[in-house]
C-alpha cells in the first residue's frame, strides 16, 4: 500500500477505527488503554528500523532512539521529530502524567517521563501494540 492510499483510507470515525484496528489496538490507541507490562514483541527488538503508528503508519521512533528501560514497555529517549508526537498533561487517579499521542491520527501511544537516559533525559514509555516495526537493511 502506498503512502497516498494509506492517507486516503485513514479512518475518521469511531466505527471506522473499530473496523481497521484489532480489539487491543483499539483499546490502547482510541481508548487510552495500557497493554500488560512485558507482553510486547517489540521489547527485545534491536535491529535497525522504524517504529510507526499502528493506527496511521506515521514513523514515530527509530531503533537508535530505543533503549532498555526495564519497565516492561518499549522505551525511547526521543521521537523521530518533535512534531510526530503530541504531549499533554493527563490527570487521573494516579496523579498527573504527560500523555503521548500520535501527531497525525491522535492515537494514544503512552506516556513520557523525565527519568530517561542522555541526551534528552526523557523516557517515552510506549505501548508496543500502538507501534508497528519495520526493519531496514
Ligand atoms: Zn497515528
Amino acid at each position: 500500500m502506498s503512502e497516498h492510499e494509506t492517507n486516503d483510507a485513514r479512518p475518521t470515525t469511531d466505527a471506522e477505527w473499530r473496523r481497521v484496528l484489532s480489539d487491543e489496538e483499539y483499546r490502547v490507541l482510541r481508548e487510552s488503554g495500557t497493554e500488560p507490562a512485558g507482553t510486547s514483541d517489540l521489547l527485545h527488538v534491536d535491529a535497525d528500523g522504524v517504529f510507526a503508528c499502528a493506527g496511521c503508519g506515521t514513523e514515530l521512533f527509530h531503533t537508535d532512539q530505543k533503549y532498555t528501560s526495564g519497565t516492561g514497555w518499549p522505551s525511547f529517549w526521543d521521537p523521530v521529530a518533535d512534531e510526530t508526537v503530541e504531549t499533554g498533561r493527563e490527570t487521573g487517579l494516579l496523579g498527573s502524567r504527560i500523555e503521548v499521542r500520535c501527531g497525525e491520527c491522535d492515537g494514544h501511544l503512552g506516556h513520557v517521563f523525565d527519568d530517561g537516559p542522555d541526551p534528552t533525559g526523557k523516557r517515552y514509555c510506549i505501548n508496543g501494540v500502538a507501534l508497528e516495526f519495520t526493519a531496514t537493511d
